[in-house]
């Protein structure tokens, strides 16, 4: 099976921070990786450097078996680049243009990604509207008039519009309501049935976890501390941090820092690093 994303000896550096420190893993076609971790662990850090928001510091990333560790100015070539790779950030209100619908916001896409006509990409609007469950004035009002559920499910039509082999999904959910954060789960389980796509799914919630993936990675200060089959590490994990992560309760903001600095000195991973 072809890996359709691969990251090798990732490194990040902000001045002496290393916020990523030696990261690889590689995601198998139809397959999904989760990375779970504490807040500042470099999980954000990691996504950007994918999508080519951030420049590692050194390392190697590819996707569908194109390079692209460096960023690229060529607007084909970031095309091509969204095509193989798209995310959703936790607060669509950031990446979604207030003045769009998401008819528009869809067809935006369409019209960058594909040479459809007007008449084939309005019926490709309808088809992913519809899938994430939009109905009909919701897929017509402005980002402004629409719950933080209903704008999720936009940026999650806009960035299939696509057609990417990988979907980045960096706490997409973490911020609704238990019964929405459900519905839209299903939504992607049913998806990624429908499509074969693959999710990186970042995530502090384990059972979110469990429910879309088979691979996970713990990291803790920009390093992986424990990787394996998600069933296997959630049920039986290997390191101490990986456990304190299981017991403890997934919320915003949630911090298991305190939880952690009560840890015997040689679990509490390499270097000294300040409390956040
Ligand atoms: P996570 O997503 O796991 O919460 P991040 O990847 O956002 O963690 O951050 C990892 C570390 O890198 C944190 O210490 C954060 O403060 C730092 N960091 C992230 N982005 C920047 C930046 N642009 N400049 C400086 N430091 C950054
Ligand atoms: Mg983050």
């Amino acid at each position: 099976m072809p890996d359709v994303l691969e990251v090798e000896n990732l490194r990040k550096e902000y001045g002496d921070l290393v916020a990523v420190d030696g990261v690889s893993f590689a995601i198998g076609e139809g397959q999904s990786l989760a990375i779970v971790g504490e807040s500042g662990s470099g999980k954000t850090t990691i996504a950007r450097m994918i999508i080519g928001l951030e420049r590692p510091t050194s390392g190697r990333i590819s996707a569908c078996g194109n390079d692209r560790s460096a960023p690229v100015r060529a607007a084909g070539k970031r095309r091509k680049r969204g095509r193989e790779v798209q995310i959703v950030f936790q607060d669509p209100y950031t990446s979604l243009d207030p003045r769009h619908s998401a008819e528009t916001a869809i067809d935006e896409v369409l019209r960058i990604h594909h040479g459809w006509d007007a008449a084939r990409r309005r019926e490709r609007v309808a088809e992913l509207a519809g899938l994430v469950g939009l109905d009909t004035r919701q897929r017509s009002v402005p980002p402004k008039s629409l719950s933080g559920g209903q704008r999720q499910r936009v940026a999650i039509a806009r960035a299939l519009a696509a057609e990417p082999k990988v979907l980045i999904l960096d706490e997409s959910v973490a911020a609704l309501d238990v019964s929405i954060q459900a519905q839209v789960l299903n939504l992607l389980a049913d998806i990624r049935d429908a499509t074969g796509i693959s999710y990186l799914l970042i995530s502090h919630d384990l059972a979110v976890v469990r429910q879309l993936t088979e691979q996970v990675i713990v990291m803790r200060k920009g390093s992986v501390v424990e990787r394996g089959a998600t069933g296997t590490v959630l049920d039986d994990p290997q390191h101490a941090y990986t456990r304190l992560l299981r017991e403890s309760v997934p919320r915003p903001g949630w911090q298991p820092q305190r939880r952690i600095s009560a840890l015997p000195v040689g679990d509490r991973g390499a270097a000294p690093v300040p409390v956040r």
